[in-house]
């Protein structure tokens, strides 16, 4: 395995393209807006070698029989996809970020199992080559991006039916040795931070469909790939020096961005799928299954630091002890261990994919993920109430630090700014500068990228997994139930 500094060099290794602000970024793994995103990954290796974290960030490869980092893993039984739900809270605590490499792993599973499928059902070679893929991802520890959401133009017309065939990732030539591809992937978390891209389609496909219904591996530098980074709301501040305490999270982020795939050739061993549109959907649904899974370990993670933060807000303000400020504090732990408790439920209620890797429960999973599109906003709402306006209202950095005399008696604009944000004695003006900046920036500056939006629309926007609660609540089940306690024939 890759320690972080192993990992953080290898990114320099790649030739991957850049582009952010209309300029081409060359040294893309220093830059101030890039590098918080680059420690976020970086941690999930360093995670791996740290003894005390081993059962939760390390696996045996049921591939190989070799260590591996669990990032990289196959779920062999509930007890795996528990371990996996934890080890993305603890990842969430220890970065406040979201960590991108869980769109790799879910990926890997949903991959696996459903090339399985198709070979079964159609007699092609994909689960093989996949398999191959994946022990290389294993064995080099590899970051790999799970590309899936297409930009999808006209969402009312298929893929085929777009005026510009590149609205979904599509095949443009067959050749005897591979394909060559064309289209983008839009907010595709991680992708930068990643060495190898993993694409899969976005929706289920009909006949009609089959150039788009394709899934393939190749090298985030691959020719004809590129990327254009995303902004974050606050992202400049990362920018400005001297301005640490402002940006709130200082170390840590997420990432964004638009990949391009401009005629991009795939050659035969990387491809796992290729015109079986029957099996796009299983897919997606796989994938997205696993996906709605991690939110109920990531953002619960990243909900304990913002519970954290509340509270050490009020305890600054001195109202740790108002029975109001205690009640919202249950309230934000009620929330956040019931997004936990649905990421474990589903978790504990897995079963085996034919393939042998183990998923997770389809309903329970698209549950969790309906209550993260709606909690972490509660959670939220409840940490600017305890912050107070203070939050945003406060002088930046350097004001604070500014010796420009600006009183009466030549007090400076620093000591002004000291005396009017000091509170309870034993807290400095600068502690609580610190707490009340990271709370801005999870409730609304780059970070709520994450915790917020990401809760949104990430793994699949609300309606997704109203669909398919609809599809798996079994309501007919319901009725009968209900048929024969009431005594209706
Ligand atoms: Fe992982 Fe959560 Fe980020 Fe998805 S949103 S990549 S599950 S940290
Ligand atoms: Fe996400």
């Amino acid at each position: 395995m890759m320690t972080a500094k192993e990992y953080i060099d290898s990114l320099r290794k790649l030739n991957t393209r850049v582009y952010m602000f209309g300029e081409k970024i060359d040294n893309w793994v220093d830059h101030p807006m890039i590098r918080p995103s680059i420690n976020c990954v970086a941690m999930t290796y360093a995670l791996a070698q740290d003894p005390q974290y081993e059962d939760l960030m390390t696996a045996t490869s049921n591939l190989t029989g070799r260590k591996i980092n669990r990032f990289a893993h196959l779920h062999q039984s509930t007890e795996d996809l528990v371990k996996k739900v934890k080890m993305q809270r603890l990842m969430g605590q220890k970065t406040a970020s979201c960590f991108q490499r869980c769109v790799g792993m879910d990926a890997f599973n949903a991959v696996y199992s459903t090339t399985y499928e198709i070979d079964e059902a159609c007699g092609t070679g994909y689960h093989e080559n996949f398999k191959k893929f994946l022990i290389m991802v294993q064995d080099e520890d590899l970051t790999v991006d799970g590309a899936m959401t297409d930009p999808k133009g006209d969402r009312s017309k298929a893929p085929h039916q777009q005026s510009d065939p590149d609205m979904y990732v599509h095949v443009v030539e067959r050749r005897a040795d591979g394909i060559v591809v064309c289209g983008a992937k839009c907010h595709q978390t991680g992708s930068v931070n990643s060495h190898w891209h993993l694409f899969m389609p976005t929706i289920s496909m009909g006949e009609k469909d089959a150039d788009w219904a394709v899934s393939f591996a190749c090298p985030s530098d691959a020719e004809g790939l590129y990327m254009i980074y995303g902004r974050q709301s606050c992202d400049t501040r990362k920018l400005e020096e001297g301005c640490s305490i402002d940006v709130g999270n200082a170390k840590f982020g997420g990432q964004e961005a638009l990949v391009v795939l401009d005629h991009v050739f795939i050659p035969n061993e990387y491809i796992f799928l290729n015109g079986e549109y029957q099996f796009a959907g299983m897919m997606v649904e796989r994938f997205a299954g696993y996906h709605r899974q991690s939110y109920g370990g990531c953002k619960v993670g990243v909900g304990d630091v913002v519970i954290g933060a509340a509270a050490l807000a009020a305890e600054y303000n001195g109202v740790e002890k108002a029975s109001a400020v205690k009640d919202k504090l249950i309230e934000m732990t009620h929330l956040n261990e019931t997004l936990y408790s649905c990421g474990i439920a589903c978790s504990c209620e897995g079963c085996p994919t034919k393939a042998g890797n183990y998923q997770i429960d389809l309903l329970l999973a698209n549950v969790c993920k309906q209550n993260v599109t709606r909690f972490p906003y509660e959670i939220v709402r409840l940490a600017e109430d305890i912050a107070g306006g203070l939050m945003v209202t406060m002088p930046s950095q350097k004001d604070f630090e500014s010796d420009l005399p600006v009183g009466r008696e030549g007090e400076t604009i620093g000591e002004i700014c000291r005396k009017y944000f000091a509170t309870r004695e034993g807290v400095s003006a600068e502690e609580r500068q610190r707490v009340l900046r990271f709370l801005e920036n999870m409730c609304l500056g780059a970070a709520a990228v994450g915790y917020r939006t990401e809760s949104m629309h990430g793994a699949g926007s609300p309606q997704a997994q109203r669909i398919m609660i609809a599809r798996q609540g079994d309501i007919e089940g319901k009725k009968k139930l209900a048929k024969n306690i009431a005594g209706i024939q």
